[in-house]
Protein backbone atom coordinates (compact mmCIF):
# COMPACT_ATOMS: atom_id res chain seq x y z
CA UNK A 1 0.00 0.00 0.00
CA UNK A 2 1.21 3.31 -1.11
CA UNK A 3 1.28 5.84 1.76
CA UNK A 4 1.23 9.20 1.69
CA UNK A 5 2.79 11.98 2.70
CA UNK A 6 1.27 14.63 5.09
CA UNK A 7 0.95 17.10 2.06
CA UNK A 8 -0.78 14.26 -0.20
CA UNK A 9 -3.33 13.77 2.36
CA UNK A 10 -3.91 17.36 3.06
CA UNK A 11 -4.71 17.95 -0.52
CA UNK A 12 -6.80 14.99 -0.86
CA UNK A 13 -8.74 15.59 2.49
CA UNK A 14 -8.47 19.19 1.99
CA UNK A 15 -7.67 19.12 5.77
CA UNK A 16 -5.16 21.85 6.62
CA UNK A 17 -1.21 19.94 7.46
CA UNK A 18 -1.55 22.57 10.67
CA UNK A 19 -5.51 20.60 11.31
CA UNK A 20 -3.85 16.68 10.45
CA UNK A 21 -1.02 17.52 13.33
CA UNK A 22 -3.77 19.02 15.69
CA UNK A 23 -6.05 16.08 15.35
CA UNK A 24 -3.14 13.65 15.40
CA UNK A 25 -2.46 15.16 18.88
CA UNK A 26 -5.78 15.23 19.73
CA UNK A 27 -6.17 11.17 18.76
CA UNK A 28 -8.92 12.03 16.18
CA UNK A 29 -6.54 10.68 12.97
CA UNK A 30 -3.92 9.15 13.67
CA UNK A 31 -1.39 8.82 10.56
CA UNK A 32 -0.49 5.22 10.14
CA UNK A 33 3.67 5.60 10.33
CA UNK A 34 5.46 8.31 11.61
CA UNK A 35 8.84 8.34 10.91
CA UNK A 36 10.98 8.23 14.26
CA UNK A 37 14.00 9.93 12.76
CA UNK A 38 12.52 12.78 11.42
CA UNK A 39 8.53 12.95 12.63
CA UNK A 40 7.08 12.81 9.29
CA UNK A 41 3.72 11.68 9.23
CA UNK A 42 2.78 9.04 6.94
CA UNK A 43 -1.39 8.46 5.96
CA UNK A 44 -3.10 5.60 4.10
CA UNK A 45 -5.78 6.34 1.55
CA UNK A 46 -8.11 4.37 3.35
CA UNK A 47 -7.99 7.34 6.07
CA UNK A 48 -9.62 9.66 3.56
CA UNK A 49 -12.81 9.03 4.21
CA UNK A 50 -12.79 9.53 8.02
CA UNK A 51 -10.27 12.84 7.33
CA UNK A 52 -13.11 13.97 5.27
CA UNK A 53 -15.55 13.28 8.11
CA UNK A 54 -13.70 15.23 10.55
CA UNK A 55 -13.67 17.87 8.13
CA UNK A 56 -17.34 17.97 7.45
CA UNK A 57 -17.95 17.82 11.82
CA UNK A 58 -15.69 20.65 12.36
CA UNK A 59 -17.84 22.96 9.72
CA UNK A 60 -20.78 22.03 11.43
CA UNK A 61 -19.22 23.06 14.24
CA UNK A 62 -18.95 20.23 15.97
CA UNK A 63 -16.74 20.73 19.12
CA UNK A 64 -13.30 18.23 18.58
CA UNK A 65 -14.16 15.79 21.76
CA UNK A 66 -17.59 15.20 20.66
CA UNK A 67 -16.18 14.57 17.58
CA UNK A 68 -13.83 12.12 19.03
CA UNK A 69 -16.74 10.04 19.93
CA UNK A 70 -18.49 10.34 16.50
CA UNK A 71 -16.02 9.17 14.43
CA UNK A 72 -15.83 6.18 16.04
CA UNK A 73 -19.69 5.10 15.82
CA UNK A 74 -21.25 3.35 13.12
CA UNK A 75 -22.74 5.71 10.43
CA UNK A 76 -26.17 5.43 11.58
CA UNK A 77 -25.65 6.13 15.37
CA UNK A 78 -22.80 8.78 13.58
CA UNK A 79 -26.10 10.31 11.90
CA UNK A 80 -28.02 10.45 14.99
CA UNK A 81 -25.33 12.36 16.65
CA UNK A 82 -24.92 14.66 14.18
CA UNK A 83 -29.10 15.47 14.10
CA UNK A 84 -28.79 15.45 17.87
CA UNK A 85 -25.51 18.21 17.68
CA UNK A 86 -27.69 20.23 15.45
CA UNK A 87 -30.56 20.66 17.38
CA UNK A 88 -29.12 21.71 20.78
CA UNK A 89 -27.39 24.32 18.64
CA UNK A 90 -31.15 25.55 16.99
CA UNK A 91 -32.31 25.81 20.56
CA UNK A 92 -28.96 27.78 21.56
CA UNK A 93 -29.45 29.83 18.95
CA UNK A 94 -33.68 30.74 19.70
CA UNK A 95 -32.18 31.24 23.30
CA UNK A 96 -29.53 33.85 21.31
CA UNK A 97 -31.78 35.42 19.28
CA UNK A 98 -34.22 36.07 21.83
CA UNK A 99 -31.93 37.63 24.04
CA UNK A 100 -30.29 39.76 21.42
CA UNK A 101 -33.86 40.70 20.35
CA UNK A 102 -34.54 41.97 23.68
CA UNK A 103 -31.12 43.85 24.01
CA UNK A 104 -31.62 45.21 20.61
CA UNK A 105 -34.96 47.18 21.83
CA UNK A 106 -33.36 47.81 25.07
CA UNK A 107 -30.14 50.10 23.51
CA UNK A 108 -32.45 51.79 20.86
CA UNK A 109 -34.44 52.22 23.48
CA UNK A 110 -37.60 52.45 22.06
CA UNK A 111 -39.25 49.29 23.86
CA UNK A 112 -41.89 48.44 25.83
CA UNK A 113 -40.90 45.68 27.34
CA UNK A 114 -37.48 45.72 29.48
CA UNK A 115 -37.62 46.10 32.91
CA UNK A 116 -36.50 50.19 32.72
CA UNK A 117 -39.57 50.61 31.61
CA UNK A 118 -41.96 47.45 32.90
CA UNK A 119 -43.35 47.31 36.62
CA UNK A 120 -45.38 44.78 38.34
CA UNK A 121 -47.91 45.42 40.40
CA UNK A 122 -49.22 42.37 42.42
CA UNK A 123 -51.60 41.36 45.29
CA UNK A 124 -51.71 37.46 46.69
CA UNK A 125 -54.30 36.21 49.10
CA UNK A 126 -54.91 32.62 50.56
CA UNK A 127 -58.02 31.40 52.50
CA UNK A 128 -58.70 28.52 54.47
CA UNK A 129 -62.03 28.02 52.96
CA UNK A 130 -65.03 27.58 55.18
CA UNK A 131 -65.01 23.42 55.12
CA UNK A 132 -61.28 22.53 55.66
CA UNK A 133 -60.05 22.41 59.23
CA UNK A 134 -56.49 23.89 58.31
CA UNK A 135 -54.90 25.82 55.19
CA UNK A 136 -52.37 24.11 53.24
CA UNK A 137 -52.35 26.29 50.79
CA UNK A 138 -49.28 28.47 50.15
CA UNK A 139 -49.23 32.04 48.10
CA UNK A 140 -46.94 34.79 47.47
CA UNK A 141 -46.19 37.76 45.38
CA UNK A 142 -43.23 39.89 45.33
CA UNK A 143 -41.25 42.00 42.94
CA UNK A 144 -39.49 39.17 41.15
CA UNK A 145 -41.87 36.06 41.69
CA UNK A 146 -45.91 34.88 42.08
CA UNK A 147 -46.64 31.64 43.17
CA UNK A 148 -49.30 29.02 44.02
CA UNK A 149 -48.70 25.99 46.09
CA UNK A 150 -51.57 23.38 47.19
CA UNK A 151 -49.69 20.90 49.64
CA UNK A 152 -51.53 17.72 50.84
CA UNK A 153 -50.65 15.04 53.31
CA UNK A 154 -49.98 15.13 56.43
CA UNK A 155 -47.08 17.49 55.75
CA UNK A 156 -48.96 19.23 52.92
CA UNK A 157 -48.46 22.95 54.67
CA UNK A 158 -44.45 22.25 55.38
CA UNK A 159 -44.43 21.17 51.19
CA UNK A 160 -46.55 24.28 49.45
CA UNK A 161 -44.29 26.30 51.62
CA UNK A 162 -40.80 24.90 50.85
CA UNK A 163 -41.65 24.96 47.47
CA UNK A 164 -42.34 28.52 47.08
CA UNK A 165 -39.35 29.12 49.23
CA UNK A 166 -37.42 27.24 46.70
CA UNK A 167 -38.08 29.87 44.21
CA UNK A 168 -37.71 32.47 46.33
CA UNK A 169 -34.02 31.45 46.31
CA UNK A 170 -33.25 31.94 42.33
CA UNK A 171 -32.12 35.79 42.34
CA UNK A 172 -32.59 37.67 39.47
CA UNK A 173 -29.23 38.02 37.88
CA UNK A 174 -29.54 34.28 37.39
CA UNK A 175 -32.88 35.04 35.39
CA UNK A 176 -30.72 37.59 33.30
CA UNK A 177 -28.07 35.17 32.64
CA UNK A 178 -29.89 32.45 31.20
CA UNK A 179 -33.50 32.10 31.70
CA UNK A 180 -34.09 28.78 30.42
CA UNK A 181 -31.31 27.53 32.75
CA UNK A 182 -32.36 29.32 36.23
CA UNK A 183 -35.73 27.81 35.41
CA UNK A 184 -34.10 24.35 35.20
CA UNK A 185 -32.37 24.78 38.39
CA UNK A 186 -35.24 26.20 40.27
CA UNK A 187 -37.66 23.19 38.93
CA UNK A 188 -34.91 21.46 40.49
CA UNK A 189 -34.66 23.36 44.01
CA UNK A 190 -38.17 23.04 44.18
CA UNK A 191 -37.98 19.08 43.48
CA UNK A 192 -35.75 18.58 46.67
CA UNK A 193 -37.81 21.22 48.43
CA UNK A 194 -40.11 18.51 49.33
CA UNK A 195 -37.84 15.52 49.41
CA UNK A 196 -38.03 13.87 53.00
CA UNK A 197 -41.27 14.35 53.48
CA UNK A 198 -43.04 10.62 52.99
CA UNK A 199 -46.68 10.92 51.56
CA UNK A 200 -47.02 14.47 51.35
CA UNK A 201 -46.89 16.79 48.59
CA UNK A 202 -47.49 20.10 46.95
CA UNK A 203 -49.25 21.46 43.02
CA UNK A 204 -46.70 24.47 42.31
CA UNK A 205 -47.32 26.85 39.77
CA UNK A 206 -45.23 30.06 39.47
CA UNK A 207 -43.98 33.24 37.42
CA UNK A 208 -40.74 34.90 37.88
CA UNK A 209 -39.85 37.64 35.67
CA UNK A 210 -36.71 39.40 34.73
CA UNK A 211 -37.56 42.76 32.40
CA UNK A 212 -39.95 41.21 29.77
CA UNK A 213 -39.04 37.26 30.28
CA UNK A 214 -41.20 35.19 32.10
CA UNK A 215 -40.22 31.95 33.70
CA UNK A 216 -43.40 30.00 33.93
CA UNK A 217 -43.16 26.61 36.33
CA UNK A 218 -45.64 24.37 37.01
CA UNK A 219 -46.69 20.95 38.10
CA UNK A 220 -50.35 19.64 39.38
CA UNK A 221 -53.47 21.23 39.53
CA UNK A 222 -53.28 24.86 40.45
CA UNK A 223 -53.13 27.03 37.22
CA UNK A 224 -51.98 30.35 35.48
CA UNK A 225 -54.28 32.04 33.19
CA UNK A 226 -52.92 35.28 31.68
CA UNK A 227 -55.40 38.19 30.29
CA UNK A 228 -54.44 39.97 27.33
CA UNK A 229 -56.06 41.73 24.68
CA UNK A 230 -59.02 41.68 26.62
CA UNK A 231 -59.07 37.37 26.14
CA UNK A 232 -57.94 34.78 29.02
CA UNK A 233 -56.29 31.85 28.24
CA UNK A 234 -55.14 29.12 30.97
CA UNK A 235 -51.46 28.90 30.54
CA UNK A 236 -50.94 26.00 32.13
CA UNK A 237 -52.32 22.56 31.36
CA UNK A 238 -53.56 20.47 34.74
CA UNK A 239 -51.81 17.42 36.10
CA UNK A 240 -55.10 15.81 37.07
CA UNK A 241 -56.45 12.29 35.46
CA UNK A 242 -59.52 13.51 34.38
CA UNK A 243 -57.74 16.11 32.29
CA UNK A 244 -54.95 13.49 30.54
CA UNK A 245 -58.97 11.28 29.61
CA UNK A 246 -59.99 15.06 28.17
CA UNK A 247 -56.88 14.89 26.25
CA UNK A 248 -57.49 11.42 25.04
CA UNK A 249 -60.96 12.63 23.76
CA UNK A 250 -63.04 10.10 26.50
CA UNK A 251 -64.11 13.08 28.38
CA UNK A 252 -65.68 16.00 27.62
CA UNK A 253 -64.30 19.74 29.38
CA UNK A 254 -67.94 19.78 31.10
CA UNK A 255 -67.71 16.25 32.30
CA UNK A 256 -64.28 16.64 33.74
CA UNK A 257 -65.55 19.62 35.91
CA UNK A 258 -67.84 17.37 37.35
CA UNK A 259 -65.83 14.32 37.75
CA UNK A 260 -65.86 12.44 41.44
CA UNK A 261 -61.98 12.06 40.72
CA UNK A 262 -61.23 15.25 39.30
CA UNK A 263 -58.91 16.41 41.94
CA UNK A 264 -56.63 13.19 41.34
CA UNK A 265 -53.32 14.33 40.00
CA UNK A 266 -51.54 12.44 37.46
CA UNK A 267 -48.14 14.56 38.68
CA UNK A 268 -47.22 16.61 41.67
CA UNK A 269 -44.12 17.78 43.67
CA UNK A 270 -43.25 14.68 46.19
CA UNK A 271 -39.60 15.33 45.97
CA UNK A 272 -39.02 12.74 42.98
CA UNK A 273 -41.33 14.88 40.01
CA UNK A 274 -40.11 17.98 38.86
CA UNK A 275 -41.96 21.11 37.52
CA UNK A 276 -42.07 21.78 34.12
CA UNK A 277 -40.85 25.20 32.94
CA UNK A 278 -41.17 27.51 30.09
CA UNK A 279 -40.21 30.61 29.26
CA UNK A 280 -42.75 33.30 27.89
CA UNK A 281 -42.76 36.77 26.82
CA UNK A 282 -44.42 39.38 28.34
CA UNK A 283 -46.34 42.10 27.66
CA UNK A 284 -47.29 45.69 29.14
CA UNK A 285 -50.99 45.57 29.87
CA UNK A 286 -50.44 41.86 30.42
CA UNK A 287 -52.51 40.30 34.00
CA UNK A 288 -51.88 36.99 35.26
CA UNK A 289 -54.01 35.45 37.59
CA UNK A 290 -52.50 32.32 39.10
CA UNK A 291 -54.81 29.86 41.48
CA UNK A 292 -55.15 26.74 43.35
CA UNK A 293 -58.22 24.53 42.65
CA UNK A 294 -60.02 25.97 45.90
CA UNK A 295 -60.77 29.02 43.44
CA UNK A 296 -61.11 27.84 39.62
CA UNK A 297 -63.67 24.80 40.61
CA UNK A 298 -65.84 26.93 42.23
CA UNK A 299 -66.06 30.01 40.93
CA UNK A 300 -66.89 30.14 37.18
CA UNK A 301 -64.20 31.28 34.43
CA UNK A 302 -66.36 33.99 32.80
CA UNK A 303 -66.72 35.64 36.75
CA UNK A 304 -62.78 35.14 36.82
CA UNK A 305 -61.68 36.83 33.60
CA UNK A 306 -64.29 39.67 34.76
CA UNK A 307 -62.89 40.18 37.88
CA UNK A 308 -59.41 39.95 36.47
CA UNK A 309 -60.03 42.51 33.86
CA UNK A 310 -61.83 45.39 36.05
CA UNK A 311 -60.24 45.58 39.09
CA UNK A 312 -56.89 46.74 40.42
CA UNK A 313 -54.87 43.43 41.79
CA UNK A 314 -55.44 43.68 45.32
CA UNK A 315 -59.45 44.18 44.78
CA UNK A 316 -59.34 41.25 42.01
CA UNK A 317 -57.75 38.46 44.94
CA UNK A 318 -60.36 40.27 47.54
CA UNK A 319 -62.81 39.29 45.49
CA UNK A 320 -61.98 35.99 44.42
CA UNK A 321 -61.48 34.80 47.94
CA UNK A 322 -64.94 35.93 48.65
CA UNK A 323 -66.58 34.35 45.62
CA UNK A 324 -65.08 31.33 46.39
CA UNK A 325 -66.44 31.26 49.85
CA UNK A 326 -69.59 32.60 48.75
CA UNK A 327 -70.13 29.45 46.83
CA UNK A 328 -69.28 27.25 49.74
CA UNK A 329 -65.47 27.53 50.38
CA UNK A 330 -65.11 23.83 49.98
CA UNK A 331 -61.54 23.86 49.53
CA UNK A 332 -58.60 26.39 50.36
CA UNK A 333 -58.71 29.16 48.20
CA UNK A 334 -55.04 30.54 46.76
CA UNK A 335 -54.54 33.25 44.49
CA UNK A 336 -52.07 35.89 42.52
CA UNK A 337 -52.25 38.26 40.76
CA UNK A 338 -49.74 40.85 38.91
CA UNK A 339 -50.21 43.44 36.46
CA UNK A 340 -47.74 44.46 33.79
CA UNK A 341 -47.30 48.01 33.58
CA UNK A 342 -45.33 50.99 32.35
CA UNK A 343 -42.78 52.46 35.04
MN1 LIG B 1 -56.78 22.46 46.78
Amino acid sequence: MELLTIGEFSRASRLSAKALRLYDELGLLRPVVVDPGNGYRRYAPGQLERARLVAWLRRVGMPLAEIRSVVELPAAEAADAVRDHWRRVEADTDAKRRLAADLVEYLSGKDTVMSAVLAVKYAVRTDRGLVRPANQDFAYAGEQLLAVADGFGERGDAASQAAVSALQQVGVGDLLNAMDDAMDDAAQLAGNAVRDMAGSGTTLTALLWSGSRLGLVHIGDSRAYLLRDEELFQITHDDTLVQSMVDEGKLTTAEAASHPDRALLSRALTGEASPGVEVRDGRIGDRYLLSSDGLHTVVDIDTVKEVLATEEPQQAVDRLVALANAAGGPDNISCAVAHLIPR
